[in-house]
């Protein structure tokens, strides 16, 4: 296991950083146990950034609307049946936060749902979650049907309202 040079811990109470070489092989682990709809931690540190990349989260349906992580949050992994839910659906920012979705354990893995804030993700990927409901190819919540999306515990709510537009665009004929 390599930890990068520069790298600090921002949540050392709650959580470690496995570094797995390659990319995006990292994960989160949770150091406690937490109940269904329990707040494991504000996503506090953060600053906007007008370009998604793999590691960017989308905080609205505005062009710009994302956030880059500077916390050990950023190594939370994709699963198609997740955890625990990044919930940045209040205006006051300070309300953001990832809470769990089921009982996580000491010693889980934690997982949230990209298409849950990821309208079009910047760089799709293939998902190994190994999850029943795997959805195989990620490429965010546009090519999804709301039940796909609805059944992973929560979606934020301008994933709702792109798809609602979308929806009800007029189609060229
Ligand atoms: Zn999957």
């Amino acid at each position: 296991m390599t930890i990068p040079k520069a790298y600090v811990p921002t949540h050392p109470e709650l959580f470690v950083v496995e570094f797995q070489p390659g990319n995006f092989a990292s994960r989160l682990v949770s150091l406690k146990s937490f109940e269904a709809k329990e707040t494991i931690a504000r996503i506090s540190r953060f600053t906007r950034t007008p370009h998604a990349a793999y590691h960017t989260v989308q905080c609205g349906s505005a062009l710009g609307d994302n956030i880059e992580l500077h916390s050990d949050l950023v190594y939370v992994n994709h699963s198609c049946e997740p955890n625990v839910a990044f919930d940045l659906s209040s205006k006051d920012t300070s309300q953001w936060h990832v809470r769990a979705l089921k009982q996580v354990k000491a010693g889980d893995p934690l997982t949230f749902f990209y298409p849950s804030t990821e309208w079009k993700m910047a760089q799709p990927f293939d998902c190994l979650c190994g999850s029943k409901t795997c959805l195989g190819r990620i490429e965010g919540a546009f090519i999804l049907s709301a039940e796909e999306l609805s059944s992973r515990g929560f979606v934020n709510p301008w994933i709702w309202t792109q798809l609602e537009r979308k929806a009800n665009k007029p189609r060229v004929e």
